[in-house]
């Protein structure tokens, strides 16, 4: 099972993956938005796993830890990524109310609403050219894999592989969201960079959870 204390490291991974991609993410967003992805998301996982690294794992249930790294995330971005991650995180920890420990279902259904929060808030459709590209995609192979009787390493593993190729198909699109809906042609043949950081935020879970 999974506990807080495993999903306070699945954070401080995360975020050192994330830190890592800070300069990509804000080459990719220079091309076609303000530059910033790198940053926003380098703050918001520093945030994030720092607040959550703070809690008494015994004593804190997921749920809490997750509407934890929600506030942290959400005070440290000022860009458009804040309220997305942030609406991610405490979807998850509504996904997971009561529970101590997550089972490999409790937290499949985590990673679901999670995308499913992002797509609430942002009310992005596949094909706008958003990080919805990659999340949608990932949580939807890792349902259907788990349908069909996969375990929890191939269903992330599924998702890691779906987030890959809808993160590649933004290049041929034009945004319809976020900031660079405003450039029409001109963003094509570029990846979306929230496209680009879910896969790295999807890799980095997978990579923990495997
Ligand atoms: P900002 O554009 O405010 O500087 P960021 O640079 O942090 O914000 O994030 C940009 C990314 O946010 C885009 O590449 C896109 O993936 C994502 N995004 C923008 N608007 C939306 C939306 N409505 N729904 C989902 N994702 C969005
Ligand atoms: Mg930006
Ligand atoms: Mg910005």
């Amino acid at each position: 099972a999974i506990a807080t204390r495993e999903l306070q490291q699945m954070f401080s991974l995360t975020a050192e993956e994330v830190a890592k991609n800070r300069d990509r993410l804000c080459e990719l967003d220079g091309v076609i938005g303000d530059g910033d992805h790198g940053l926003a998301m380098d703050a918001g996982w520093q945030a994030a796993s720092k607040a959550v690294l703070q809690l008494d794992e015994v004593e804190v249930a997921p749920t809490f830890l997750f509407n934890t790294a929600a506030k942290a995330f959400l005070n440290a971005v000022g860009a458009s990524s804040g309220p997305l991650y942030a609406t991610a995180f405490m979807r998850a920890g509504t996904a997971v109310k009561d529970k101590h420990t997550l089972s490999d279902d409790d937290f499949l259904d985590a990673f679901r609403a999670m995308a499913q929060g992002i797509q609430d808030r942002g009310k992005a459709e596949t094909g706008e050219k958003t990080m919805i590209d990659a999340w949608r995609p990932a949580a939807d192979a890792a349902m259907e894999a788990r349908r069909t009787g996969a375990n929890i390493s191939a269903c992330l593993d599924a998702a890691v592989r779906a987030a890959r190729d809808g993160c590649e198909a933004t290049r041929d699109m034009v945004a319809a969201k976020g900031r660079s809906s405003r450039l029409g042609d001109r963003a094509l043949g570029h990846i979306d960079p929230g496209a680009a950081s879910a896969v790295i935020v999807i890799e980095a879970i997978s990579a923990f959870l495997t």
